[in-house]
């Protein structure tokens, strides 16, 4: 599947800067101590875990820089959701040999969900890369990097089942100051069959909800206007207290989240169609605070295929979920999916299933992929990744054909109505323009006159394109 370019279609201005690139953390004042430049690959998790990440490394003595080239230790801190995942972090790793070939005493370190996948093989594969750690050995990294610096490769890729570093603070270094991510619970147990996840990330469980709530207030407290909960399946949170006297849901959970201010927005993702309750919706409709935008990957539109993905839901109760969405929060309600193209046997025909469905729910937008074999998860032992690539991207070009005129479609209801938006910063199109998203997650430019980053603006829409809103301020 190398040959497969998958596309990340129908971007938002803020989502495109994280799409293609790593991101890396940023400089940090550094007298005296040792640096670590971390590049961060995939999702928002791993993003979030490169702050844990730091945090430790900083009670350890190092400091972050924002250039390779500087650094004591580098860290990839990787995906390996589908194959090109992959061959990007591969990709890196060749060009950072130039550097470790100048110097020699450069530590290189690979974290996260391939370093999980490929475990002491990678040090085999790789011979440059020194330290090899998994998404649940981040505490253990000053040790493993100590072990490094004698001479020894160091590895940890041991899995828990209650680790959630609830009491380790992120630092936050790269952030506009405005929204932030909450890591919420660790892990998946929904085994869907073709996701490595279950394999990469361990069991599910969640964080203590006080600690949750602690890390939003802080974040309230300096300034921050928008936190995003996050995990893999969101909906299926239940944290009970050491005592079992205190049991917490996820509608319960951001209820507590919500309370912390008014002027504090609440996002999530991602929900399991399965999963996200009556409750959850209720609770949404309750708080102004709570963004009406929901994440609901379907994966696929088609009854047979959602049984071979072992999504444990069919097309009609998808639909119907979309339905109660719809009925309890309006239809001006943000949603968006997850679609896969070409997964094992899919037939013409199943493939129009996807693309009705699209049709039938008219998301906001979309996160489109071909389907990309992973070695060891249930689709690749059990199933034949038969259908050619040149089908799979024919295919996926025809979901992102349909979903970027819904997105547009959707977008136009918009035009000629306010909408309330928090500011992000500047526009990366021109200086004297500002961006911010709505309620549901949409992307809003605007020209700058005296507002700021952090200010919540009416803005009137006036235009529109498939991935943002323009207007002006009112
Ligand atoms: N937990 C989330 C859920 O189930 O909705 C999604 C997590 S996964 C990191 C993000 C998306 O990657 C999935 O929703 C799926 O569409 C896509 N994905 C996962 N495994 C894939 C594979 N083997 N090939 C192509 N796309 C895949
Ligand atoms: Fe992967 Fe399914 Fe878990 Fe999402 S819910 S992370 S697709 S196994």
């Amino acid at each position: 599947m190398e040959r497969i370019t998958e596309t990340l279609s129908i971007l938002t201005e803020a989502d495109k800067a994280g799409a293609d690139e790593p991101r890396v953390l940023e400089d940090e004042l550094a007298v005296g101590k040792k640096r670590l430049y971390i590049e961060s690959y995939g999702c928002q998790m791993n993003f979030s875990d490169s702050e844990i990440v730091a945090s430790v490394m900083r009670n350890a003595g190092f400091a972050t820089t924002a250039t390779a080239d500087d650094a004591d230790v580098i860290f990839l801190n990787t995906c390996a959701i589908r194959d090109n995942a992959e061959q990007k972090v591969r990709n890196r790793l060749k060009q950072l040999n130039i550097l470790k070939k100048r110097k020699p005493e450069l530590l290189v370190g690979m974290l996260g969900c391939m370093a999980e996948r490929l475990k002491a093989k990678l040090l085999e594969e790789e011979k440059m890369v020194d330290i090899v750690a998994g998404p649940d050995a981040y505490r253990d990294i000053p040790k493993l990097v100590e072990e490094a610096e004698s001479g020894q490769k160091a590895v940890n890729v041991f899995l828990s089942r209650e680790e959630t570093y609830a009491d380790i603070s992120p630092i936050r270094l790269n952030s506009n100051g405005v929204t932030a991510f909450i890591s919420i619970m660790r892990g998946c147990d929904n085994m869907c069959s073709f996701c490595v996840v279950p394999y990469t990330r361990g069991r599910e469980r969640s964080r203590d909800a006080h600690s949750i709530v602690r890390e939003a207030r802080e974040l309230a407290e300096a300034g921050y206007k928008e936190v995003t909960l996050l995990g893999q399946n969101v909906d299926s949170y239940k944290w009970t207290s050491e005592d079992g006297t205190e049991k917490v849901n996820f509608a319960q959970l951001l209820e507590r989240v919500a309370l912390v201010s008014p002027d504090l927005r609440v996002r999530f993702s991602t929900s399991h169609p399965k999963d996200i309750t009556d409750e959850v919706l209720y609770t949404m409709a309750r708080y102004d605070n709570i963004c009406k935008y929901i994440h609901l990957p379907a994966q696929s539109g088609n009854d047979r295929i959602l049984k071979l993905m072992n999504r444990t839901y069919d097309r009609a109760w998808y639909i119907q979920k979309i339905d109660r969405i719809r009925a309890i929060l309006g239809e001006d309600c943000g949603i968006s999916h997850d679609m896969i193209s070409g997964f094992c046997s899919e037939t013409e025909e199943e493939h129009q299933d996807t693309l009705s469905l699209l049709a039938y729910a008219r998301y906001d937008y979309g996160y489109m992929f071909a389907y990309s074999e992973r070695p060891g998860t249930p689709a690749a032992r059990k199933y034949a990744d038969d259908v050619p690539d040149d089908v799979k991207i024919r295919r996926l070009n025809e979901i992102i054909a349909l979903q970027r005129n819904l997105s547009l479609e959707r977008n136009q209801r918009h035009i000629g109505k306010v909408q309330r938006v928090l500011v992000e910063g500047t526009s990366k199109r021109s200086d004297d323009f500002l961006c911010g998203r709505n309620d549901q997650n949409k992307m809003v430019v605007f020209p700058k006159e005296n507002f700021q980053k952090g200010q919540y603006v009416n803005v009137l829409v006036t235009d529109c394109t498939a991935a943002t809103l323009l207007g002006k301020a009112v």
